[in-house]
């Protein structure tokens, strides 16, 4: 049976990576431009008006399994703005959210759906819902279309690259983030590492006899062997085909999470929040950390 996480705050979760990558992203010149130029332009509307116009609408009637599925996640998350759901027809696993202002989408992929088992679906739902609940969305629509925006000269500037290389990255350590939801939203470890498994390219076949922990230890090989140069890749490349991004290293981190006693911490109902300078769990009604002292607003 799973726990709905009450008072769930996504501060005590995200990842330290993705936090520090955001922030040096929103101190950069001109940030706050671009994203006002992105929210505004045409293409950005268009995009959602097609993504509507082309794939199935999941509603309680049209497949009621699915729509429960994503509320039961969303429940066990505390999440209660949740977004359309749609499916698209592709045998990528994956699923992606998207959207404009308030109007989250989330669109699953019926690869997703069909080669899952429902635990592992929920994982995947879960780490969607995580870009919602930790605002994500907003910047996710400006990494994907920056580029664009670049080539398209509608905008110019050499104030661009910095922040399409500050989006990609902070967009892959988003990742970590929202794998720290999944999990908590299916509340099963090994799950959330076969849903990781079969995106990095488990045939089907294979699906019934693979084992999660040998795939483990190919995370753990990894990044012992490669883990300086991945981090370098990953800051400093902003065109990469991200659609499955870094599956080896993102089990890598989950599971270094669950490692940590976090995760045992969040089920076991320790909520509140975490102090930015020192990263002390505090609870949600103190306004002081008890550890360095740090104030909170
Ligand atoms: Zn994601
Ligand atoms: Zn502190």
């Amino acid at each position: 049976m799973k726990q709905k996480l009450i008072n769930l705050d996504s501060t005590i979760y995200e990842h330290s990576f993705d936090k520090t990558a955001l922030e040096s992203l929103r101190s950069l010149d001109g940030f706050d431009t671009v994203t006002n130029f992105i929210l505004n332009w045409t293409t950005i509307k268009w995009h959602i008006v097609q993504l509507c116009g082309s794939n199935f609408y999941v509603t309680k009637e049209s497949c009621p399994e699915l729509y429960n599925m994503v509320h039961e996640a969303a429940e066990t998350l505390d999440i209660d703005r949740l977004p359309k759901i749609y499916t698209q027809w592709s045998y990528n696993i994956n699923a992606m959210t998207t959207g404009y202002k308030n109007d989250t989408i989330l669109t699953i992929y019926s690869g997703a759906v069909d080669l899952m088992t429902d635990p592992e679906l929920t994982y995947i739902i879960g780490h969607e819902l995580g870009h919602i609940k930790s605002g994500h969305v907003l910047y996710h629509v400006m990494a994907q279309f920056i580029t664009q925006l670049i080539s398209s000269t509608v905008l110019t500037g050499k104030f661009l690259i910095p922040i399409q290389l500050g989006l990609a990255y902070w967009n892959r350590m988003s990742e970590f983030t929202a794998d720290r939801a999944g999990l908590l939203a299916c509340q099963d470890l090994d799950s959330a590492l076969s849903a990781i498994m079969k995106m990095a390219g488990i045939p089907k076949r294979y699906f019934s006899t693979a084992d999660p922990h040998v795939f483990l230890e190919q995370a753990n090989e990894f990044m012992h062997q490669y883990g300086d140069t991945v981090n370098s890749i990953i800051r400093n490349i902003s065109i990469l085909d991200d659609s499955h991004p870094w599956t080896i290293m993102r089990a890598y981190e989950l599971v270094k999470w669950v490692e940590s006693g976090e995760y045992q911490a969040i089920l076991d109902g320790h909520r509140g929040k975490r102090c930015p300078t020192c990263g002390h769990f505090v609870a949600l009604d103190q306004d002081k950390c008890p550890i360095c002292g740090r104030k909170f607003d």
